[in-house]
């Protein structure tokens, strides 16, 4: 089973694979491939989110931070996405009931505006949306996440750029790969950043990708040379379909080993599993124990509680062992 049934490229993005020729690996993450096999712990919605939606179009699974859907449409429809479930179907607008949500739950302080790719939306359709947010008085951050910067640039306008700087939006942009940093993208973060828009990226760790520290550190310097800070290096969700994109997490605890030290601390993003089952983000460190159970990574979330990551790639027999790397 395919994680998304939906295919989308940008003209621009397409132009951009092109000129990269057949065989650059950005086009795998766009393009279906016949390597979509389903594998053991594979779900169609690995962070149960569904499970943690209290309205449609919010999810709340920590106690002071929502993530809310703006849209579910995007430019570019990602082959490894998490939420294939869900993006591409017929598009809501967030309802009444969530800002009713909202105002009712004065401990959420921060929200996540996501998707889909809020950016997908008019500039109109976005200023109601900050000015229904900002209206809620115990909200203090707002930040909105988007691929578009690398997928559509020519969407990032002067005029976008003030409307996230007068509801102070923060930014967390998707990048994978240092070839996503073209001139158009680097002129479309220009304009955020003049304007005064904070940005942070986010980077999902993706198989034969961007798996190796040469090719991340590229990425992250490239990010940080147009005022984007790395945040997030995301080990791949265990999607439907999803086993051709996701590494065994000793590799990603190997890169993070080679970076170290190695690159500007700014350079350096946390790495994290969203852990499979509603746990939350669990960041990794360089000489992270891994607990292993036969094909699964045991994790302990912020509250102690254990969740598992299937990574076969380093199987064994099932007994709980400790690795210290
Ligand atoms: C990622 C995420 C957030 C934001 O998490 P941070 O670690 O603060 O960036 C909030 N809610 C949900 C459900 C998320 O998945």
């Amino acid at each position: 089973m395919l994680k998304s049934a939906h295919v989308q490229i940008t003209p621009y993005y397409q132009a951009l694979l092109d000129s990269l020729g057949p065989d650059h690996p950005l086009r795998r993450t766009v393009v279906p491939s016949g390597d979509c096999v389903p594998a053991p712990g594979e779900l169609a919605d690995p962070l149960g989110e569904e499970a943690h939606c209290p309205v449609p179009g919010l999810v709340h699974t920590y106690p002071d931070k929502v993530l809310l859907f703006a849209t579910l449409r995007c430019a570019v429809y990602c082959r490894y996405c998490t939420r294939g479930r869900l993006v591409g179907s017929s598009d809501r607008k967030p309802s009444a009931d969530v800002f009713r949500y909202l105002e009712m739950h004065s401990e959420i302080r921060d929200v996540l505006i996501s998707g889909g790719d809020p950016f997908m939306l008019s500039d109109t359709d976005l200023s109601e949306l900050f000015s229904s947010v900002r209206k809620i008085r115990h909200i203090r951050t707002v930040r909105l996440g988007s691929k578009v910067p690398a997928v559509l640039p020519s969407r990032v306008t002067p005029e976008l750029a003030a409307i996230l700087s007068k509801y102070r939006i923060w930014l967390q942009l998707h990048f994978i790969h240092p070839a996503e940093l073209t001139g158009e993208t680097t002129r479309a973060c220009g304009t955020l950043a003049d304007a005064g828009v904070p940005m942070v990226s986010q980077t999902v760790l993706l198989k034969g990708i961007n798996d190796d520290a040469e090719t991340l550190a590229e990425l992250f310097y490239g990010l940080l040379e147009r005022r984007v800070k790395p945040y997030y290096l995301f080990q791949c969700d265990p999607v439907f379909g999803s086993s051709g994109f996701r590494t065994p997490v000793e590799k990603g605890l190997q890169i993070l080993r080679e970076l170290q030290g190695r690159v500007s601390g700014l350079a350096l993003p946390h790495y994290c599993i969203d852990a499979p089952g509603g746990g939350g983000k669990i960041t990794l460190l360089p000489d992270s124990p891994l607990c292993r159970d036969g094909d699964e990574i045991v994790l302990k979330n912020y509250e102690g509680r254990e969740y598992r990551y299937p990574d076969p790639e380093k199987g064994g027999p099932a007994v709980l062992e400790s690795i210290t790397y």
